[in-house]
């Protein structure tokens, strides 16, 4: 077996963080790939180093005085490396990104070195081999990630290897210039390792014991989702839900690779896998809920609109020519609605108003804002008859006011529409009519 590991930033952002991190890989030999993010937050009001980067070259770039932004920087490491009692020097390191924030290397390359130092700490107390991102992760010339190529790379590099550290986050173009991933990337970095090495599996390390089945600031102490498939997570992710960078998932995906979420904090917990496909039955009919504020709906009516041929395109033409992107388009006899979200539409409202009056001709248009979307996902509900009834139900008793249903021909998914104010009592009823009554 081979794994490949990833710790988020939480648990490297102290020394007492980093002894653990040290125990879960030296107590499986198979965890021989580790990918170390940035160190993250030691409590709720610390800054990530990756932002102390940031803010710290933006003053580079103005030409104003960074140095005791990067003396705070380095803080951080070496109170990681006394803590730990190790015998390292960053003396040279720190010199070189001092001499390339003077010359402005790049946002990339600041933002790059919070992963670069720490994975040197890591290699250094785990006793691995350190391999730098920009060596093996490519880009191409306009910064596109160039997966291919850098799997051939990796894989090549690793081959020599039975046990490396790799930093997350970052690679670099063919002429070396660094070039990172967006926020979050080292997901990311750890998912085209598990590719290039074929790990068995790929451990995500984080400060939560899994996939919640909603989200905790809504449910207290939510259930963590045991197995949950790509298809779903993705469902649930667009509706808002994240614990892993969207992207993340298709390198392992390809190969057929699971990810299992873990938490470093509390390592006996089994977390969630996350797989293609699975015959094991969900322990609930619903794998997750999410859902999302801040949508909007158009109604549009014209009598004898269902004999209209084109009516449906045109009225998606107005939403494209305005670069509007709609997430659904519930429709009756004589209605059409389309969801949009608020923030992308509201400077364009009457400009679409007036493309629909041009192109359709409507009898009548209707707005109506502050809608939250909830998804309710699960591969349970394809062989379980009366979800859709119980959830109607539910809603029904929490007074909650249903706008719109929509249940996608995969049946993998329910899309609700209900008023921004009854967003977390709709999610409740839900939570509790599948999770808590068959507790
Ligand atoms: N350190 C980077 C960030 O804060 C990348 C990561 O942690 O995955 O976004």
């Amino acid at each position: 077996m081979k794994k490949v590991v990833k710790f988020g930033g939480s648990s490297l952002a102290s020394a007492k963080q980093f002894q653990k991190v040290a125990e879960i890989v030296k107590s499986d030999r198979e965890r021989r790939y580790v990918v170390p993010s940035a160190p993250g937050k030691r409590h709720m009001h610390d800054t990530k180093v990756t932002d102390m980067l940031y803010e710290c070259y933006e003053l580079a770039e103005q030409d104003k005085s960074y140095s005791r932004q990067l003396k705070q920087i380095r803080l951080r490491y070496e109170e990681i490396i006394t803590g730990l009692g190790l015998s390292l020097s960053l003396d040279e390191e720190f010199a070189e990104i001092d001499a390339k924030f003077a010359a402005k290397a790049g946002r990339d390359y600041a933002s790059s070195r919070g992963e670069y130092l720490n994975g040197i700490i890591m290699a250094h107390y785990f006793d691995f081999p350190f391999v730098d991102a920009a060596e093996v992760v490519r880009f191409d010339e306009n910064g596109a990630f160039l997966p291919d190529k850098t799997n051939e790379l990796l894989r090549a590099r690793m081959e020599e290897l039975e046990y490396a550290v790799l930093p997350g986050f970052y690679g670099a173009k063919e002429d070396g210039t660094v070039v990172t991933f967006s926020r979050g990337g080292s997901d990311i970095t750890g998912s085209i390792l598990a590719r290039a090495v074929r790990a068995d599996v790929y451990e995500n390390w984080t400060d939560v014991s899994g996939f919640l089945i909603a989200d905790p600031r809504i449910i207290d102490r939510p259930e963590v989702i045991e197995t949950i498939t790509y298809r779903e997570l993705r469902e649930l992710a667009y509706m808002g839900a994240t614990v892993l960078h969207e992207e993340s998932i298709f390198p392992v995906r390809k190969e057929g690779i699971p990810i299992n979420i873990r938490n470093t904090n509390s390592p006996e917990d089994k977390g969630t896998w996350i797989v293609e496909s699975t015959c094991q039955k969900p322990k609930y009919t619903i794998t997750g809920i999410a859902g999302k504020k801040g949508f909007c709906s158009i109604n549009i009516e014209k009598d004898m609109m269902n004999s209209e041929v084109g009516f449906g395109r045109r009225v998606l033409q107005v939403f494209e020519e305005n670069g509007i992107s709609f997430e659904h388009m519930p429709s009756g006899i004589d209605t059409l609605t389309v969801f949009v979200h608020l923030d992308e539409f509201i400077e364009k409202e009457q400009k679409v108003v007036a493309g629909l009056h041009r192109l359709t001709d409507p009898d009548s248009i209707d707005i109506e804002s502050d809608l939250a979307l909830i998804a309710v996902v699960g591969r349970g509900m394809r062989s379980t008859r009366g979800t859709a009834g119980r959830i109607f139900s539910a809603l029904a008793h929490a007074n909650v006011n249903v706008k719109m249903i929509d249940q996608g021909s995969s049946e993998l998914n329910i899309i609700i529409g209900v008023s921004d104010n009854d967003f977390e009592a709709a999610i409740r009823a839900i939570y509790d009519i599948f999770v808590i009554a068959q507790i």
